[in-house]
């Protein structure tokens, strides 16, 4: 096998060079991965804006990935070379407080492929073998890059506790039609989207939700009041990520339901909460950070049995080489979902 291979680099704010560098060398715990796709996310927009992570670079981001095992350590189990494989991204000691108490994400030595670590914009990727999952039989390789995003839906679908005939009000469509299809299986109704961009609420409805709103149509607060006899809605996900939506998911909220907190500000960003709305309206916050251990296993379930079916959100391929200039397209064009790029293509697919 080559020594090296070609990787994605961020060296610095709003530097990405694509370069040779060696193949990350695996220990006895760790699995090798030849990649085939990584789906981009926001995270490596703000990665590469040094809006997060800056003290991690020099990084090779990407973390929706699948590939096919390469080289398989001594330790790992029920993973053989060629399986197409992805990996749960969240890494943590093990054997600190949180770790102890089954709450990996909040490790205080929390890392994440991709994103604190060396990730899947390369040829090659290595992982801890207990966190590569084996993709089934029936999950294309495209799909098994999807698994991270829906994984982080499921265990924010989770955190809030949706039951079963509560509406939910979801602000944003781009993860937020994800929302709307984990929501819609757990049993809510009404399932409301809010977004700007009229395909992909066209999107959103066939992937879950009963009613759309067009924020430069309609007012999305009073929309979602009138769409739940005036209360508000028993659940609402903020997927956008700035104060204003934040501020905007507390008051479309009813009393004594609950704000899922999913999108991701700045991080000095600030939040205008009325404590009347925490105290004497019980409203609730549930945080979560990404999808982890058995979200995954869940994602995987999901997917494969076509309870999610997200190839209407694949939009297309790009060969690593054009990364930068597709995660500027992705902020100018709107109409774009899940666009993946690949080390093994020289030019662009549309999907
Ligand atoms: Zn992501
Ligand atoms: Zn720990």
């Amino acid at each position: 096998m080559a020594q090296t291979m070609k990787a994605a680099v961020i060296e610095k704010p709003e530097r990405l060079v694509i370069k040779q560098v060696p193949v990350p060398e695996i220990n006895d715990d760790e699995v090798l991965i030849k990649m085939k796709y990584t789906g981009i996310c926001g995270t490596d927009w703000s990665i590469f804006t040094g809006k997060y992570s800056a003290d991690r670079l020099p990084l090779i981001p990407g973390h929706e990935f699948s590939g096919n095992v390469a080289k398989v350590g001594k330790n790992a189990e029920g993973i053989s070379e060629g399986d197409p494989v992805t990996a749960d991204i969240n890494m943590s000691c093990g054997h600190c407080f949180y770790c102890r108490r089954g709450q990996k994400l909040m490790c205080r030595e929390f890392t994440q492929l991709g994103i604190h670590k060396d990730g899947s914009y390369a040829e090659y990727v290595k992982a801890p073998w207990e966190q590569v999952h084996v993709l089934p039989e029936s999950l294309d390789m495209m799909t098994g890059a999807f698994i991270e995003p829906v994984s982080c839906v499921i265990h924010s679908a989770k955190a809030m506790k949706v039951e079963i005939g509560s509406s939910i009000a979801i602000i944003g469509s781009g993860l937020g039609v994800l929302h709307a299809a984990v929501a819609r299986h757990r049993g809510a109704a009404p399932v409301i989207v809010i977004g700007r961009n009229d395909i992909k609420l066209k999107i959103a409805k066939e992937m879950g939700a009963d009613f759309t709103i067009n924020i430069k149509k309609e007012d999305p607060v009073e929309t979602v009041r009138e769409l739940t006899e005036g209360r508000g809605a028993d659940y609402v996900v903020e997927a956008v990520g700035t104060p204003q939506t934040y501020e905007q998911a507390f008051e479309m909220v009813r009393p004594g339901g609950t704000v899922a907190a999913f999108g991701i500000t700045g991080v000095d960003d600030i939040v205008r909460v009325k404590s009347f709305d925490l105290v004497l309206g019980e409203k609730n916050v549930a945080g979560s950070c990404a999808g982890v251990g058995k979200d995954w296993n869940d994602a995987i379930a999901l997917l494969r049995y076509g309870r999610i079916r997200p190839e209407s959100l694949f939009s297309m391929v790009v060969p690593l080489e054009d990364l930068q200039q597709a995660l500027e397209q992705l902020r100018t064009d709107k109409s774009l979902f899940k666009v993946f790029v690949s080390s093994e293509i020289a030019e662009r697919k549309i999907l």
